[in-house]
């Protein structure tokens, strides 16, 4: 093996790959199915699993528990609100059967130890209609801590970064990583194998550069791993243009759900206008979505954005006017009046805390006080994450409940288009707004439908020893061309044999921002300029061979970086292909700046061909299943 590397054979039978809420769900489901029925199960994260993942900081809400057992809503209902957020288009059995399973996961969250806010009868705190209140700084470490004892500590492997799929005759059977640590690749051999390495960052240039760089709405882990190996397993992917804008507080990104739902606040211009009314007759632009409740989250950011493109902004929240309203019950008792407002302000900060603590920095640093002035929001840059309000990633099968004898089914819940490859959590498509939570139980419901397909295909497929070899030689490649190069000039991060992962990103970042509506364009984009993204497109794969790293830190950088550029690259097809502006908020097709509902209620799918390395992109049907229809 090159650089003195050593090679490391797992050979198991169920793989899960990641350590986040859905490889948690995963561990748990698959080592009871497990134990059952004599199936080895091993997990592999590129992090520590206490706090790998987007909830490795802390949350302070479960975004979603549909509380079926007290009766308040019904799966339909979660369906028609999912469906209605991504203006029509949403995979209704996959949203399904996520919403039926999805309470047990929180239960089982706080059995052990997730401490939920409770009313004073007993009953959960709910933020809003499906959201409840947690005090969640440790939220990922107790779940993970479930997860690591149900599956021994001698399955799992951390700071492991996967790298590619193994393939044999186009049926996953493992996968390859090295070790973030030590001179060490992995190969795992499986029979089955369960994608869940989360969403993307880092594809469009941050607003936060400079001295903030780094700083970003999602944390950084997450890099595009799940996009890259199910597109280079040939697995079909849908929804590759549906990304998410949030808004959120600026500079620090701090969580606003609390205040929109909790705190009733108005979000409103730097006049004192509120947006969401002076801007309302803009919603009959887009149909019938216009015109639901909750209205979508990218036409309420796009009415926000409209006022800044016309100088009204900075966009405020205004939590003093929320907090006075709040506390206004208890004017005229003096203890009370202020009793209730430390608890409101304790709220308010405890919020930050428990998820975004820079944001509580960022307004203990500039002497913010939320029950004195507003503070201002903004939109970020765009990210990949289909378990919140994005939808990108693999094309699964339904349950078979649900959806046999319909497009959306071919045996196995959860699994890809690629046979013995399963997908959970940010790595599928076209069933958004899981959450932390819905991740869970979709992870739960993958490893179950994964144990299923072992015991029914009970052998161990071998990739061929060649194609090892090369993966193996292919990883540790920005070593050696450093190695090699190195020494040809003074100054070793300018040189013309080879480019480095953060120049390689910044590239990347660049093109994606100004020719892909990225935040710095107000999310703006059109043929000329797609067309001249694809053209520097082909430079960047190019010069991705040429990826150079100087030590391990290095090489995980050139691998999350060749990772992040698939994403890029189907996103960019995605949105070219899409002739039309469905997601307002997110992104604008001027030159098809309004929806097409006749052409475009859709799901734009595309696949890369190992063999030919080719892409295709096609159109597929939404189905209205469960009456759910707009
Ligand atoms: P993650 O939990 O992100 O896990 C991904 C895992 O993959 C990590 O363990 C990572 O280390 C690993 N990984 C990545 N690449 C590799 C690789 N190459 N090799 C090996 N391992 C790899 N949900 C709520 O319910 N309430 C909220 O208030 C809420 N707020 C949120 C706020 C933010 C800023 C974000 C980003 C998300 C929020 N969510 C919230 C959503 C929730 O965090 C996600 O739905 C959930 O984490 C998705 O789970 P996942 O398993 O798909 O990915």
């Amino acid at each position: 093996m090159p650089m003195n590397f050593e090679t490391v054979e797992v050979t198991t039978d169920l793989l899960i790959i990641g350590g986040g809420m859905g490889s948690c769900g995963a561990a748990v489901e698959a080592a009871y199915w497990g134990k059952k029925h004599g199936i080895k199960v091993t997990l592999v994260d590129k992090a520590s699993m206490p706090r790998s993942g987007a909830v490795g900081m802390g949350l302070s809400a479960i975004n979603l528990y549909v509380g079926l057992a007290e009766g308040k809503n019904t799966v339909e209902d979660y369906v028609r609100y999912v469906k209605g957020d991504l203006m029509g288009i949403a995979r209704d059995d996959l949203v399904a059967n996520i919403a039926r399973h999805v309470d047990s996961s929180v239960h089982l969250f706080e059995k052990w130890g997730l401490p939920l806010w409770k009313d004073e009868n007993g009953g959960y705190v709910h933020e809003g209609k499906w959201q409840l209140m947690i005090s969640g700084e440790s939220y990922k470490v107790i779940v993970a801590e479930a997860a690591k004892n149900a599956l021994g500590e001698e399955n799992i492997y951390e700071r492991v970064f996967i790298t590619e799929p193994l393939m044999k005759d186009g049926k996953c059977v493992g996968a390859v990583g090295f070790s973030v640590r030590e001179n060490k690749i992995y190969v795992f051999k499986a029979k089955a194998t369960l994608c869940a390495m989360g969403g993307t960052v880092g594809v469009f240039k941050p607003k936060s550069t400079g001295e903030g760089a780094g700083r970003s709405w999602y944390p950084p882990f997450s890099t595009g791993s799940s996009a890259y190996f199910t597109m280079k397993a040939g697995a079909e992917m849908t929804c590759q243009e549906v990304r998410f804008v949030p808004i959120r507080f600026k500079d620090a990104y701090g969580p606003v759900g609390a205040w929109f739902l909790l705190f009733k606040s108005r979000a409103t211009n730097a006049l004192g206008e509120n947006y969401m009314e002076t801007r309302a007759s803009e919603l009959e632009n887009w149909g019938v979505f216009g015109k639901i409740k909750p209205i979508p989250a990218n036409l309420r950011n796009h009415l926000g954005l409209l006022d800044i493109q016309e100088g009204k902004g900075p966009l405020f929240m205004r939590t003093e006017e929320a907090i006075a309203n709040l506390a206004k019950a208890y004017e005229g008792d003096e203890k009370a009046f202020k009793k209730k407002m430390k608890t409101l302000e304790n709220e308010a900060w405890e919020d930050f805390l428990d998820m975004t603590i820079a944001q509580a920095l960022l307004w203990a640093a500039t002497n913010v006080e939320p029950e004195v002035r507003s503070s201002e929001i903004a939109a970020t840059e765009p990210y990949f994450i289909s378990s919140h309000s994005g939808a990108s990633g693999a094309w699964v099968s339904g349950p078979e409940d649900l959806s046999a004898g319909t497009d959306y089914f071919w045996g196995y819940a959860n699994m890809t288009t690629v046979p013995a490859l399963f997908a959970a959590g940010d790595a599928t498509g076209a069933c958004a707004h899981k959450f932390s939570s819905g991740t869970h139980a979709e992870g739960r419901i993958a490893a179950k439908a994964a144990c299923k397909y072992i015991l029914d295909n009970n052998t161990l497929i071998e990739a061929d020893a060649q194609v090892v070899e090369d993966i193996k030689a292919a990883i540790v490649k920005p070593l050696e061309i450093y190695e090699q190069h190195k020494d040809f000039s003074t100054d070793p991060s300018v040189n013309p044999n080879y480019i480095l992962p953060k120049q390689f990103m910044y590239r990347l970042q660049k093109m994606m921002d100004e020719y892909v509506g990225g935040a710095n364009v107000f999310f703006n984009m059109n043929e000329a300029s797609l067309t001249r993204a694809a053209e520097l497109m082909e430079f960047l794969k190019e010069d991705s061979e040429k990826l150079a790293a100087a030590d391990l830190y290095e090489l995980l950088r050139v691998w999350e970086n060749k990772h992040r550029l698939w994403q890029a690259e189907s996103h960019l097809k995605a949105v070219t292909f899409r002739e039309e502006t469905r997601w307002p908020g997110y992104y604008i097709r001027t030159d098809k700046p309004t929806i097409d509902e006749e052409n475009w209620r859709c799901f734009v799918n595309m696949k890369w061909d190992p063999n030919a390395n080719e892409w295709s992109v096609f159109k597929k049907p939404v189905l209205d299943m469960f009456g759910v229809s707009f």
